[in-house]
């Protein structure tokens, strides 16, 4: 069966999966409810929004792109924390048909200028400079390469440069209603995700209205969402799972409000679920146990949740006893992926289902195929590597790796990269991955990008890069190096020079390591290949002194 006959667009448009409804009316659609849906809460917190209020604001920032500088046709690259500029300058940008490139704020130069050269963005919206990040400088630099004017959407306080627009200022609410500057097409993409990788450089990942939109519908469904919800963006927004999964989106939806947190710290978030009486939030494993401690030495649970969803990695069982105790609401897991496959579980599982599983999917449509290495199905209730396709997976990237086979098999099913088991109910239990990336606390780092850039530090002569056991991550990041680069190279680094250097070389802070390790040689296995699993083991064996600088193995 091909990717286009019986499981293809066409199918999924007459299943009424994929709707002819754009991303922006489908998030933006209470706005117009006569019925008392329009006036309530859509944002809350300082500069609260009503559904209305939202849509107004969306109508205004949209009409306004032009005399900010958004003129030439594109996308525009908006890396900025959880505000509702990120929420409102996303719709508008959905609705003038100039999709916005979600990336997340930690991002550098090394991240972000593969997916400048494979977008083109014509503009970037990002934070002012802070004294430790110039995000304006940063991304100056990176739009200069291309050709034509690029203005920059600036959010924070300071005074602005020519090229600079106030985003506060677009994104404020008020001026006449204007008319929709730009019919889109359902089909067209509505936005762009970048994958956290799995093999080099973050890829685009396009999402169009329709595909997008059956995900959020399906997700909102499962995650409880409605009018009375108060969705609680903690995790950055620009990623898929608080962004559309169902996210702020999907909260909106549904009629119901969103708080934004600007950091993800413990502490703020639990004086903003008490504040904003949250009832919904979505966290990894790790930030849900830092909102448990905190909550437990406070004495203070926020008593407002119902639900709280935790994926992104893996999530331990007695973890989700704990949080069900601890926070007094419901657990979802939820595993999926900014290609777009989603499965939760349901707030009705009964408990071994909810703690051991991370569920079904949650859109009709989508197929789950567990495949063994020569990508044959394995027997049922095996474990093997999970392919998907369906109406919710996208079938291609976009930019350079649009034409790379590489993520997909021969029948257009996007391979995931991990290990899963599924029961007999359909449950999928992720249980490990074959794709070389290492999951630190919920980002994701893959392994051969950071490794070529170890690899050109001046004391390095070949280096690796494996996880191992993390309290706080669940995986740290450990930087395997065979010392001395040319005859005059420098020393091996420490873990301080290292990290220096990767920050010289503009990698995003959550990929440099928290260990390193020298030794004689990488080991190798088979024909030649790093033996990442006697690193692995290496690595996590080494109890030495972090911060000193390498231990010597071998
Ligand atoms: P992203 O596209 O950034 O959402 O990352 C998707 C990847 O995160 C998946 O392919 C998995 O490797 C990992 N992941 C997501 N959810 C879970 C989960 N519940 N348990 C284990 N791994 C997960």
């Amino acid at each position: 069966m091909g990717p286009n006959a019986a499981s293809g667009p066409e199918r999924y448009r007459a299943e009424g999966w994929w709707r002819a409804e754009l991303l922006d009316d489908l998030v933006l659609r209470h706005a117009a409810d006569g019925a008392g849906g329009a006036d309530r809460p859509a944002v809350a917190g300082p500069r609260p929004l009503t559904h209305r209020g939202l849509a107004e604001a969306v109508d205004a920032a949209a009409h306004r792109l032009a005399g900010a500088g958004v003129q030439a046709p594109g996308p525009v690259l908006v890396q900025l924390p959880n505000s509702v500029e990120l929420l409102v300058l996303a719709l508008a940008l959905i609705r003038a048909g100039r999709p916005p490139i979600l990336a997340h704020p930690a991002l550098r130069e090394h991240e972000l200028e593969p997916v400048v050269a494979d977008l083109a963005p014509v503009a970037a919206a990002i934070p002012a400079a802070t004294g430790s990040t110039d995000h304006p400088a940063m991304l100056r630099g990176l739009l200069r390469r291309r050709p034509g004017p690029h203005p920059l959407l600036v959010l924070g306080p300071g005074e602005r440069r020519p090229d600079e627009a106030d985003l506060a200022a677009l994104c404020a609410p008020g001026g006449a209603p204007a008319p929709r500057p730009h019919t889109a097409d359902p089909r067209d993409t509505a936005l762009y995700f970048l994958s956290s990788g799995t093999t080099g450089p973050p890829k685009p990942i396009p999402r169009t209205h329709e595909a997008l939109g059956s995900v959020l519908r399906a997700a909102a469904d499962a995650a409880g969402l409605g009018p009375d919800s108060v969705y609680l963006a903690a995790l950055p927004a620009t990623h898929s799972f608080t962004c559309a999964h169902p996210g702020m989106l999907g909260a909106l939806a549904q009629g119901g409000s969103v708080a934004f947190a600007a950091t993800a710290d413990a502490d703020v978030l639990l004086e903003l679920a008490e504040e904003h009486r949250a009832t919904h939030t979505a966290l990894v494993p790790g930030l849900a146990e830092q909102l448990l401690s905190r909550a437990a030495d406070s004495g203070a649970a926020p008593r407002s949740l119902r639900a709280v969803q935790v994926g992104g990695a893996r999530l331990a069982p007695e973890t989700a006893r704990r949080i069900r105790a601890g926070l007094g609401c419901r657990v979802q897991q939820v595993y999926g992926m900014s290609e777009g496959l989603l499965t939760f579980t349901r707030l009705d599982d009964p408990e071994d289902v909810a703690d051991l599983t991370q569920g079904r999917p949650v859109a009709p449509g989508d197929e789950l195929l567990v495949a063994g290495p020569d990508g044959r199905p394995v027997p049922p209730g095996e474990q093997g590597e999970l392919w998907t396709r369906g109406p919710s997976t996208i079938t291609a990237y976009a930019g350079r790796a649009a034409g790379e086979p590489g993520r997909f098999g021969p029948e257009g099913h996007y391979r995931t990269g991990d290990l899963v088991r599924i029961d007999a109910a359909g449950n999928v239990a992720v249980t490990g991955r074959v794709k070389d990336v290492i999951n630190r606390g919920g980002e994701k780092i893959a392994a051969d990008d950071l490794e070529a850039v170890i690899a050109r530090h001046p004391g390095v002569r070949a280096a690796a890069a494996v996880g191992f056991p993390h309290p706080l991550y669940g995986e740290g990041v450990c930087a395997v190096v065979v010392p001395g680069g040319p005859p005059d190279g420098d020393a091996p680094p420490t873990l301080r020079g290292l990290r220096a250097f990767l920050r010289g070389e503009g990698v995003a802070a959550f990929k440099l390591p928290d260990r390193v390790l020298a030794v004689d040689a990488l080991p190798t296995a088979g024909i030649g290949k790093v033996d990442k699993e006697a690193l692995r083991r290496l690595a996590a064996d080494r109890t030495t002194d972090r911060a000193a600088g390498p231990a010597r193995a071998g």
